[in-house]
C-alpha cells in the first residue's frame, strides 16, 4: 500500500489533472525537494508518469500524471444475474470484462469471483503485478468502511462482512458499495464531475439510485441511508411501493414503474423511447404517463437542490432519451418548485450509460481506497 504522502500527491492530481513539480510542490505544501523525493517513489511504482512539457517563462516544466497503466481495478456489480466482472485501468476505462453467475451465498460469490478472476486477468497479463484492489457494488446498505453490507433486500442479506469473506479468498483487498454511491465516486473520481465539490448523482434505471458529494466527500448519512430519494413520499397515498409504504418516488417515475403504467394502460411499450415516440404522435395515455413520472422525478430534485444547494446533479440512464417529453417536464418542475432565487442556478445534467456502469463505479471503490484510504467520509 501507498504512504499518506504519497496517496496526497496522486489525490491532488486526480482532482486537478496533471500537474508541474512546482504546482504540486504548491498544492501540497511541501518543499520541491520533498515533493520531488514522492513523486521520484511513485514514478518507479509505476503510478506516475512524465507527460508533456510545458515551454513558458523560465525553465521548461514536465507535467506529472497518473498511469493510465499503472495500477488496476476489478469491478463487481451483483445488480445483474449475470454478474458483471470489469477489469478498469488508472483512468476508469474497462480493459477487460467477464461475467460470473450471481448468487446470494456470500461464500459462493467468493469462490465465484476466485474462479473468474484469473479468466479476467489473462485478457490483460500486465495487470496481475499491478492489480491493486476490488470493489463490489451491491443494492443496499453498507457500513462506513465499505466491508459490511448491513442490509439488502434484493439478496435477502442482514449484516454480511462481505469484503471480508471475497479477501480471504482472493488475498486482494476488498471493498462494498451501494450502487448508486459507486457511481457517485466513479463520477468523482473519473467522471464529469471530477472538479465539483458538491453534487448529487441519480441513477435512473429500474430503480431509481441517488448518492451525494457534500465537500468533496461522499456523505453517507447515520446508516449507511443518505440520499435514498426513491423511498421519498411524492404521492400522498398513492401506489403501494415494495418497502411498504405508499406513493414512493420509485412507484411513479423508475423506469420498472413507467413500463407497468404504460401497461396497465393497454400500450405495447418496453422502453422509454417507445413511450417518448407514442407521446410524439399524440398518444394521450403516453402523454399522462410521462407527465405523471417527469413531474415526481422533476420534484424530487428541486428537494435535493433545496436541501443541499449542489453544484450539479447529474442524472445517469442507462435507456431512454432525456431530451423528450418526460426529460422537459421533468427539468421544468424541477424549476419550477424550487425557490426563486434557486431557479436556473443548478445545472441538471443528463448522461447515457452502458450496462457496465455498475461494475466501472465498483472498480472505481477499490481505486478510491487505493487513493484516498479506507473510507471516505
Ligand atoms: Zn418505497
Amino acid at each position: 500500500m501507498l504512504t499518506s504522502s504519497q496517496q496526497q500527491l496522486l489525490r491532488v492530481i486526480s482532482q486537478s489533472g496533471p500537474l508541474s513539480r512546482t504546482d504540486l510542490a504548491t498544492s501540497m505544501g511541501l518543499s520541491k525537494a520533498a515533493m520531488s523525493g514522492i513523486a521520484r517513489d511513485l514514478i518507479s511504482l509505476g503510478v506516475l508518469h512524465e507527460t508533456e512539457t510545458i515551454y513558458g517563462q523560465g525553465r521548461p516544466s514536465i507535467l506529472l500524471d497518473l498511469h493510465p497503466e499503472g495500477a488496476f481495478f476489478v469491478g463487481i456489480s451483483l445488480l445483474e444475474d449475470p454478474a458483471a466482472m470489469v477489469l478498469s485501468d488508472f483512468n476508469g476505462s474497462i480493459v477487460a470484462r467477464q461475467t460470473m453467475p450471481r448468487s446470494r451465498d456470500p461464500d459462493v460469490i467468493a469462490e465465484l469471483i476466485a474462479e473468474t478472476l484469473p479468466k479476467l486477468l489473462a485478457e490483460r497479463e500486465d495487470a496481475v503485478r499491478k492489480l491493486y484492489g476490488i470493489g463490489i457494488a451491491l443494492s443496499g446498505f453498507v457500513d462506513e468502511k465499505q466491508a459490511n453490507c448491513v442490509q439488502s433486500t434484493l439478496l435477502g442479506w442482514k449484516d454480511v462482512p462481505l469484503a471480508s469473506i471475497v479477501r480471504q479468498k482472493t488475498g486482494i483487498d476488498t471493498f462494498i458499495e451501494n450502487d448508486a454511491k459507486a457511481v457517485a465516486v466513479s463520477e468523482k473520481l473519473f467522471g464529469s464531475t471530477r472538479d465539483v465539490q458538491n453534487f448529487s448523482v441519480v441513477s435512473f434505471d429500474d430503480g431509481i439510485g441517488c448518492a451525494h458529494f457534500v465537500g468533496g466527500k461522499l456523505y453517507r448519512g447515520n446508516h449507511g441511508g443518505a440520499g435514498e430519494i426513491a423511498h421519498c413520499t411524492i404521492e400522498p397515498n398513492g401506489s403501494p411501493c415494495r418497502c411498504g409504504k405508499r406513493g414512493c418516488l420509485d412507484t411513479v417515475a423508475s423506469m420498472k414503474a413507467i413500463k407497468e403504467m404504460a401497461k396497465a394502460e393497454g400500450l405495447a411499450c418496453s422502453s422509454l423511447d417507445d413511450l417518448e415516440n407514442e407521446a410524439s404522435l399524440g398518444n394521450a395515455a403516453a402523454i399522462r404517463i410521462l407527465h405523471r413520472a417527469g413531474n415526481a422525478l422533476g420534484l424530487a430534485i428541486a428537494h435535493l437542490i433545496q436541501f443541499n444547494d449542489p453544484g450539479m446533479i447529474l442524472i445517469t440512464h442507462v435507456e431512454g432519451r432525456f431530451d423528450g417529453l418526460f426529460g422537459t417536464v421533468m427539468r421544468q418542475a424541477a424549476e419550477a418548485n424550487v425557490l426563486p432565487r434557486y431557479a436556473g442556478q443548478t445545472p441538471i445534467r443528463n448522461q447515457r450509460v452502458d450496462g457496465d456502469v455498475w461494475a466501472r463505479g465498483a472498480a472505481s471503490i477499490a481505486a478510491h481506497n487505493f487513493l484516498i484510504g479506507p473510507s471516505p467520509n
